[in-house]
């Protein structure tokens, strides 16, 4: 087993619900998997690789006799349980399929927060990704529901971002990027390119541009922004539908909004 060279740097992707599961048939949207699955397998020649899913709690629906997101946190829980290994099973066929071995990491925000944990999950994710094997992360459901109830795993994106020290993080959603109102509903919504500062200003339009602060909506992402980008870490918001998203990314094409880094730590 060839190790990778520790200089490399590591690019955390998180890819959203919408990427990964057609909310109205709660199957695998293979398609659009398989081509971030491929890219993903690209640009792992140069770069370490982790990624952060979301999806198992849809994926999970079916065998519950569910058509819909349960209101009830056990019944997600539980779909959560269930979808997790199913998407994993999707994962090590389509990178199975380009060679490249993944892990399955289950973390939660506060098992990852202080000692040992951080430890503990800092020397896993590390080696791995020196083995040349991506880990696949997703909050553990069963004992843990902030990813649930705000933020599709934003949040979780950003800690581990941190942890594996990330040169970006790349949240891939089903929109552009930021705009300063719903692009849906106003024509003339604008993107922004580039964020130097998270403002109340940026703040406020990320809770307009998707009406709601739902799971998964800009507001979870701007706080992801904020730890990362405080951390020194870059973060990109872009569509994971766009052709070669993250091959384009990884060329430094400026693509969707970019929240640039900054060293005041939070806390
Ligand atoms: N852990 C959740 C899942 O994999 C992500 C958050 C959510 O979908 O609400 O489905």
């Amino acid at each position: 087993m060839i190790l990778v060279a520790a200089t490399t740097g590591i690019y955390v992707i998180k890819l959203g619900t919408s990427l990964i599961t057609d909310v109205r048939t709660n199957e695998v949207r293979i398609e659009s998997l398989s081509k971030i699955t491929d890219q993903i397998a690209n640009i792992k020649e140069h770069k370490g690789v982790i990624v952060v899913s979301s999806g198992a709690i849809g994926l999970g629906l079916h065998a519950m006799g569910l058509d819909r997101r349960p209101r009830e946190m056990a019944k997600k829980q539980a779909a959560a349980a269930i979808g997790q290994n199913k998407l994993m099973n999707q994962y090590e066929k389509l990178f199975q399929k380009r060679g490249v071995t993944i892990a399955q990491v289950l973390l939660t925000k506060d098992g990852i927060s202080g000692e040992p944990g951080y430890t503990n999950a800092h020397n896993t994710i590390h080696t791995l990704v020196d083995y040349g094997i991506v880990p696949i992360i997703n909050e553990n459901d069963t004992i843990a529901t902030e990813e649930i109830q705000f933020g599709d795993n934003d949040n979780l994106a950003a800690y581990v971002a941190q942890i594996a020290n990330a040169e970006l993080l790349i949240l891939l959603t089903d929109t552009d990027g930021l705009y300063d109102a719903d692009p849906t509903v106003c024509p003339g919504a604008h993107r922004y390119e580039v964020i130097d500062e998270i403002t109340p200003d940026i703040c406020n339009s990320a809770g307009q541009s998707n009406g709601l602060c739902s799971v998964g909506g800009m507001c979870s992402k701007i706080q992801a922004a904020q730890r990362a980008t405080s951390h020194g870490i870059p973060v990109i918001i872009a569509n994971g539908f766009e052709d070669g998203i993250i091959e384009r990314i990884a060329r430094g094409e400026h693509c969707g909004t970019l929240f640039v880094p900054h060293t005041e730590d939070t806390p």
